[in-house]
């Protein structure tokens, strides 16, 4: 079995369509995806409808990413089999949607104070109605030749504390975890290693994840090292948790595709140990 659990589509800072997306993922032999677009659920039945259309042999898990605060850090929850139609949830993401919103003005703004005007407009229509991301601000950063790559316009603009950077409303972690729970999801705190915290806040984080409810932790996301994932392991047998894993693919570069290094070794286990993993679930929506 070929799993991958986190990944983008246009409907947020992905670039590829949902049907694209699923047609590459059953292309590189993925068995079971789940979309995980920043905040929104609005992909997935354009995702599944193309399954079904193309009778891709690929299970498609209801996914979502929620941007959350916790500590003052912006920590990312992926939601697993979550409601897509639950209207609670769908309201809850609004809230982020909005939040995403009034940040966006907000860092267009502190840009434009900086000799970068008008980059709003231009963010829009790039984003073209999806979740707005910064993302989408460094791709237009990036065109206009604010900076040579989507890195450095992070490092220059973007990262924590740069200029364009606007502290996050986002909602706390732990309420995050119960929003998933409540769409019947389960809650896997995304890629511990990319919020550059010490070991022992990796530490802190995991066990106060655990402690909120969370489910499982991303031992596999892309550029770690197999003594990273066993220490990440480690930490989900320390609080009970199971492992996830995800390529977090939002467009492919020469290290990261969907599907792609995403081997859980045995001894380890998986999120989906629970789960029906087989082609005919997609026929539930
Ligand atoms: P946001 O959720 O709007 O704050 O945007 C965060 C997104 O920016 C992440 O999901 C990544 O896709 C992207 N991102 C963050 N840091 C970098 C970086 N250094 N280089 C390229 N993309 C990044
Ligand atoms: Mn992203
Ligand atoms: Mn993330
Ligand atoms: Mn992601």
């Amino acid at each position: 079995m070929k799993i991958d659990l986190h990944s983008h589509t246009l409907c947020s800072d992905g670039v590829l369509s949902p049907a694209e997306l699923v047609a590459r993922a059953a292309e590189k032999g993925v068995d079971a995806l789940a979309i995980t677009d920043h905040d929104t659920v609005a992909g997935l039945a354009a995702a599944r409808q193309a399954i079904n259309e193309q009778q891709l042999s690929l299970q498609l898990i209801n996914g979502v990413e929620i941007s959350s605060s916790w500590q003052q850090l912006e920590i990312h929850i992926v939601g697993l089999n979550v409601n897509p139609q639950c209207p609670v949830f769908l309201q809850r993401l609004a809230t982020q949607q909005q939040a995403r919103l009034e940040r966006a003005e907000e860092m267009a703004r502190r840009l434009a104070k900086n000799q970068i005007p008008d980059v709003l407009p231009a963010v829009l229509e790039l984003a073209n109605g999806a979740a707005l991301t910064r993302t989408h601000f460094a791709r237009h950063l990036v065109s206009i030749g604010k900076a040579s790559s989507m890195n450095n316009v992070f490092k220059k603009y973007l990262g924590r504390g740069k200029i364009g950077y606007v502290p996050n409303n986002w909602v706390e972690m732990a309420e995050a975890i119960q929003w998933i729970h409540d769409a019947g999801g389960e809650a896997v705190l995304a890629h511990p290693l990319k919020y550059k915290l010490t070991t022992k806040w990796v530490k802190r984080l995991a066990e106060q994840f655990a402690a909120a409810g969370g489910d499982a932790i991303e031992v596999i996301s892309p550029q770690q090292t197999p003594v990273q994932k066993r220490e990440l392991w480690a930490l989900c047998q320390l609080h009970n948790l199971t492992a996830s894993v995800g390529s977090d693919f939002h467009q492919v570069t020469t290290w990261n595709d969907i599907g792609k290094n995403l081997y859980l070794t045995d001894d380890v286990l998986p999120v989906w140990a629970s789960w029906p993993l087989h082609a005919s679930a997609n026929a539930a929506v």
